[in-house]
């Protein structure tokens, strides 16, 4: 059974939980940085990243924990905050992150009337896909070794690198489970020799 842990410190986990478990994984909830030694994922739900970064600074062994996960092939799914903390820059505000992957966010920067939103973007090929967003970063750079595997109007939404994924929208919270069960299906498929997610 594939072991993929959401991180339980804050923000939406249960409905990851919910979703990882109803495709047949287990899903323990992460709240000690040991717990990754066990995983072969680990969801980064959608919550505040201030927060999660602060909570995270507490225990001084969740950021190596989560480079070494990260260096082994563990694959990271990131929601929202989660991509936030996954990205190589943070603006509006400037802000620290993980950096793993190679892309730029605006935090925020939907502005307030569409702060939260429901309605569909696109999967790459044109088949539609259903995005909730909760005051939603912005993808402002891609890096040429990511891949961007869905769009909202003109804007990355759902993107790729080695085992690493990311979502400014809420796919746990949408009766689609297509983001999720393709997390799985990477999480199963290894890298090909040279194709390393480790910048
Ligand atoms: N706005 C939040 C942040 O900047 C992210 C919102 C979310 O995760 N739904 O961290």
């Amino acid at each position: 059974m594939t072991a993929v842990g959401t991180l339980a410190l804050q923000g939406d986990f249960a409905a990851h939980r919910k979703r990882l478990a109803a495709l047949g994984a287990s899903a323990p909830e992460v709240r000690w940085p040991q717990q990754l030694e066990e995983l072969d994922g680990l969801v980064i739900p959608g919550g505040e990243s201030t927060t999660l970064l602060h909570l995270m600074d507490r225990e001084p062994g969740w950021w190596p924990a989560v480079e070494a996960f990260h260096r082994r092939g563990g694959g990271i799914f990131g929601t929202c905050a989660g991509l936030i903390l996954l990205a190589r820059r943070v603006r509006h505000p400037e802000q620290r992150s993980l950096g793993l992957l190679d892309v730029d966010v605006d935090r925020n920067a939907y502005g307030r009337q569409v702060d939260s939103s429901e309605g569909f973007g696109r999967w790459a090929d044109g088949r539609p896909l259903e995005m909730v967003f909760i005051r939603a970063p912005r993808i402002t750079r891609v890096g040429d070794g990511v891949d961007v595997l869905a769009w909202h109007g003109d804007d990355p939404v759902l993107v790729a690198q080695g085992n690493l994924l990311a979502a400014s929208f809420h796919p746990e919270l949408t009766t689609d489970d297509s983001v999720h069960r393709l997390f799985l299906a990477r999480l199963a498929t290894p890298l090909a020799d040279g194709a390393s997610s480790v910048a």
